[in-house]
């Protein structure tokens, strides 16, 4: 139960583009350095109550953070300690697409519409997109890697057609 909720925290990492994804990378899997990020979390409960949440989770190299949306968000709850318990562990945060698992989808369904935009004769029809994010990447972020891919996916059908 534990394992599952802390694989279902959103994180936000300032090396997000630099890691190599899982099935890429060379260790197969094991999750090293290159593919992964290590977290930590240490919690002892010292009163009668105590609720252990992703603002617990701490990132090892400090580039990596739970997503909270303001100051005040108290984080997901992971568990609740009772007196003289103690949560204590370690993890590793790989990142990973939408297609493998629903937690590495990095925003809701968009929409988009074509707007008329007769101030400029040139290109009239602009296009409007909107984004629902769930805080682990930028709007900006989120639509230049979908480009990228897309760009990828576009020229190797057009390297196979010709
Ligand atoms: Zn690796």
């Amino acid at each position: 139960m534990i394992a599952h909720r802390l694989g279902m925290v959103p994180l936000v990492s300032h090396r997000l583009n630099e890691l190599l994804p899982r099935h890429e990378c060379g260790c197969e899997g094991l999750l090293c350095p290159l593919c992964s990020v290590e977290l930590s979390l240490d919690v002892t409960c010292q009163t009668a109550r105590k609720d252990v949440t992703s603002r617990d989770i701490l990132s090892v190299d400090g580039t990596t953070q739970p997503v909270l949306q303001n100051p005040e968000d108290q984080g997901v709850l992971i568990a609740v300690l009772t007196r003289g318990q103690r949560l204590s562990l370690r993890m590793k945060a790989a990142k990973g697409t939408g297609r493998e698992h629903a937690k590495w989808v990095p925003c809701t369904p968009s929409k988009w519409h074509y707007e008329e935009t007769p101030s400029c004769p040139d290109d009239p029809t602009t296009v409007m997109l909107s984004l629902e994010l769930n805080g682990t990447a930028s709007g900006e972020n989120i639509l230049s890697c979908a480009c990228s891919i897309l760009r990828e996916k576009l020229s190797k059908i057009h390297s196979n057609i010709g």
